[in-house]
């Protein structure tokens, strides 16, 4: 065992200081001046003569301590050594393999950067940069087993009438194989109902992805069966319905325009947008004639939609959806948009915030390759025609995907606990306070 040489100062810590050494035998020492260091230096690497103790090597970490690692020399040759400190090295990893663990798990929990650093003010102060370049890098070297195996599925649900009677029919597709997993007809729709429904015909302990509309209870039904096995995407082509809505349907080339650039978040709709500004700047011309502008106004919306259609009937013609923007561009274009934001009525300020908030359950699609964005399958096998949703390559944005590797990992056990509290690990440093 090392020998520690202790002073009136340093007494009180022989046990951390025993702990920290423990893995060293008794030829090495740590000496009153607080140096650790072999009791005889070794034989020199080059001339293999014996070496003298030289001194010393401070190495310091700012607010946790200082060490002095000995320092050796060779009396015939001149060369020297400094003697092994991975052990000090080891003790500042723990720590802040703690820390990064600590920083996931606020992070799952939410917790902004700038938060996070607030809290480390009172812990060990840590800047909002460098915690973020530690949470990168950290998940970064995570992996998580990519054979998961996730259900993808579609819910919906039709109210149709049996003769006077109201009745309600739940769905659920499969969208790999676009077959009905079920379909029935209930008497009502109570979240019971709909819960019933789910845990009779899906595995409620695999994760699962689904995909629906806007219903303001499916969150917490949907949270209530599957928990963290959750991943809910919101349909795109719900929410493009509901943009839609938004605008009255006689509607000026300013607010047509408006209209499409909400479109546009998810879906390309570019051509359209490009055309309604040539438009609007032709509309400058004849704006200060109240007779001339009605008339250009009625001619445009109908050159307007002529376009649109031609648009429509050509992709129609190349059995083409509808393209989908990539990640990047869709929040480019909803940032875009929220920079105006109070210049928009409230109804499409409405729509916008509502959007930012189901920004995570609005792109989940893009982070699991094949994944449906909408729920057209079902509203296609209601309609009876069925048709495949074309397969979509999308680019990913680090901070969802960090966002969703983390409920990943908190679902698998993954997330590595210290085995140390934050008060033990400080306490291995504090031997070495200055
Ligand atoms: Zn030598």
């Amino acid at each position: 065992m090392v020998t520690i040489n202790l002073t009136l100062n340093n007494f009180s810590e022989l046990p951390a200081l025993l702990n920290v050494f423990d893995r060293f035998g008794n030829d090495y020492e740590y000496t009153t001046r607080g140096i650790f260091r072999r009791k005889i230096p070794p034989v020199c690497s080059i001339c293999s003569a014996p070496m003298v103790h030289n001194g010393y090597n401070p190495h310091t970490k700012q607010g946790l301590g200082e060490i002095n690692i000995g320092r050796y020399k060779c009396l015939n040759c001149g060369s020297t050594y400094e003697e092994d400190h991975s052990f000090w090295e080891d003790m500042k990893t723990l720590l802040f393999d703690s820390f990064n663990y600590f920083f996931q798990i606020l992070r799952y929990h939410n917790v902004s950067y700038d938060g996070i650093s607030d809290i480390m003010d009172v812990i060990y102060p840590r800047s909002r940069n460098t915690i973020l370049r530690a949470f990168y890098k950290e998940m970064e070297k995570e992996t998580v087993p990519s054979s998961e195996n996730i259900r993808i599925v579609h819910y919906d649900e039709q109210h149709p009438k049996e003769g006077r009677c109201q009745k309600y029919r739940l769905t659920l597709l499969d969208a790999k194989t676009q077959r009905t997993i079920a379909d029935e007809l209930f008497e009502d729709k109570n979240p019971e109902t709909i819960k019933e429904f789910l845990r009779k015909n899906l595995d409620a302990s695999e994760p699962v992805f689904i995909v629906t509309d806007f219903d303001k209870r499916y969150p917490d039904i949907l949270k209530e069966i599957f928990g963290d096995k959750l991943v809910h995407q919101y349909c795109l082509m719900h929410l493009n319905k509901l943009i839609v809505s938004d605008f009255p349907k006689n509607t000026t080339i300013e607010h047509e325009l408006l209209k499409y650039r909400l479109l546009n978040i998810f879906y390309n709709r570019e051509n359209e947008i490009k055309f309604l500004e040539e438009l609007l700047s032709e509309e400058l011309n004849v704006i200060n004639n109240k007779e001339k502008h009605q008339e250009w106004s009625k001619k445009a919306k109908k050159e307007f939609y002529q376009y649109r259609n031609e648009l429509k009937l050509e992709r129609r013609r190349k059995k083409e959806n509808l393209p989908l923007n990539s990640l990047e561009k869709a929040k480019y274009n909803f940032n875009e948009l929220m920079e105006n934001i109070r210049t928009y009525d409230e109804k499409v300020q409405k729509r916008l915030w509502m959007i930012n908030k189901h920004w995570l359950n609005l792109t989940l699609f893009y982070y699991l390759p094949g994944a449906p964005a909408t729920n057209n399958p079902i509203e296609s096998y209601y309609s009876k025609s069925l048709k495949t949703d074309n397969k979509k390559q999308f680019r990913t944005d680090k901070g969802i995907e960090n966002q969703i590797k983390l409920t990943q990992m908190r679902r698998l056990n993954l997330l590595k606990k210290p085995q140390k509290s934050f008060l033990e690990l400080f306490r291995l440093f504090t031997p070495f306070k200055f």
